[in-house]
């Protein structure tokens, strides 16, 4: 395959030569396009690399069912807990189902990696991790699915969960993830020994969701930071959410990002709606790497979201109150560059010898983009067209 006539990011134009799956190589905009019938002229559209989402839940979504009513009888992560539960018990529809609703509409989107937590506690067993590992099969050859066997009802509260988190990762989940280690556990250590104790023994990232705001989150931050480098997880471990770097001054959130970036942990944010945002310009520029997810996509937590990680750096980008190009191609990059650095995917971007995954929109630049969220042209995966006009083709 040739791709003709793609304006990149930095906006040059180029053919790019595909040969088995991977980019051969990228033609000036002078060259000769060979009249072959495995051309696709893209006249000049923006052809970006896939989209990654760093943060989503593939077994809590309700996508494709009748709609569902938010039942959290309170604002609190305990009441939305509570709530998830009753809808379980009521759902008839297996995860793997729902789950591949959501897959299958993100790729169209241009979404091609993702990290999904999947929940884990001594009542659901490994159930949903079987169903999301169905899901990981079903569509292996089109998405990396990255998995976290995630403790939602804390690991000390949930006798057993801590075993069940260390099986999971023997049946195939990547990384070990936590849950407010004192606002759902009350035992900072406790279950951050558990957490850390499985990484070291079975050689695996962390991905701690973080809610609890204030000094006492950034206590909890210092020692996550504290345990990473004691068990040589630097730049393997994420904090998800991390609120409480958006609700104290900034020169703690100063002194606590430097903290982070030496032992080079990772923060998620996904421009939560209800909670501060972590201040992504003072992390970025005190070394410490951010990037995005959408975290729930219509679930008992959530009636919003779709998927779409571009929609996603624009909603990032708006509550971080970015206006100028520079800003919002650093949400972009959230989305794409630098949640797949996180992610550990190699072969990513565009280059000579990465993969032939791309992302065509009708836009003049990234930063464009970013603000207008344009229809999805084109999504190819592997020099193979897998959507067409935001339609799945595959
Ligand atoms: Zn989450």
């Amino acid at each position: 395959m040739l791709i003709a006539n793609a304006v990149l990011a930095d906006g040059t134009t180029r053919h790019i030569d595909v040969e088995r799956g991977r980019i051969a190589a990228l033609l000036p905009a002078e060259a000769d396009v060979p009249a072959r019938d495995d051309v696709l002229d893209v006249a000049g559209a923006l052809l970006l690399p896939p989209l990654v989402d760093g943060h989503i839940h593939l077994d809590k979504t309700l996508l494709g069912l009748p709609w569902i009513a938010n039942q959290s009888a309170g604002n609190r992560v305990a009441d939305r807990i509570e709530a998830e539960r009753r809808v379980r018990a009521a759902r008839t529809v297996p995860e793997a189902e729902t789950g591949s609703n959501l897959v299958r509409q993100v790729m169209a989107s241009g979404t091609l990696h993702m990290r999904s937590h999947v929940d884990i506690d001594n009542q659901l067993g490994l159930g949903n991790l079987h169903e999301v590992l169905k899901i990981r099969e079903r569509f292996r050859d089109l998405v990396t699915i990255q998995i976290v066997a995630f403790p939602q009802s804390g690991i000390l509260r949930s006798p057993g969960t801590a075993e069940l988190l260390d099986a999971a990762i023997a049946e195939g989940a990547d990384l070990v993830g936590g849950l407010d280690p004192v606002g759902i556990d009350g035992d900072l250590d406790g279950h951050l020994d558990a957490i850390f104790t499985i990484a070291g023994r079975r050689d695996v990232g962390v991905d701690i969701h973080l809610h609890d705001g204030g000094e006492g989150g950034i206590t909890q931050l210092l020692a996550i930071a504290a345990r990473a480098t004691t068990a040589g997880l630097q730049g393997r471990t994420t904090v998800s959410h991390a609120f409480a770097l958006g609700s104290v001054d900034a020169d703690t959130a100063a002194r606590t990002a430097d903290v982070l970036a030496k032992a080079g942990i990772a923060i998620m944010s996904h421009g939560p709606g209800g909670a501060p945002i972590p201040p992504l310009s003072l992390l970025h520029r005190h070394g410490v790497r951010v990037f995005g997810g959408s975290d729930n996509i219509r679930d008992a937590w959530s009636p919003f979201g779709n998927g779409d990680m571009l929609e996603r750096a624009t909603m990032i980008a708006y509550r971080a109150n970015f206006r100028h190009d520079h800003e919002l191609q650093f949400a972009f990059d959230m989305v794409t560059g630098a949640a797949a650095h996180v992610l550990g995917i190699e072969d990513y971007g565009i280059a000579i010898g990465a993969a032939a995954d791309f992302v065509a929109v009708d836009a003049g630049s990234v930063a464009e983009a970013v603000a207008t969220r344009p229809r999805r042209k084109l999504v190819i995966k592997g020099g193979k067209i897998v959507a067409r006009d935001g339609v799945l083709a595959v």
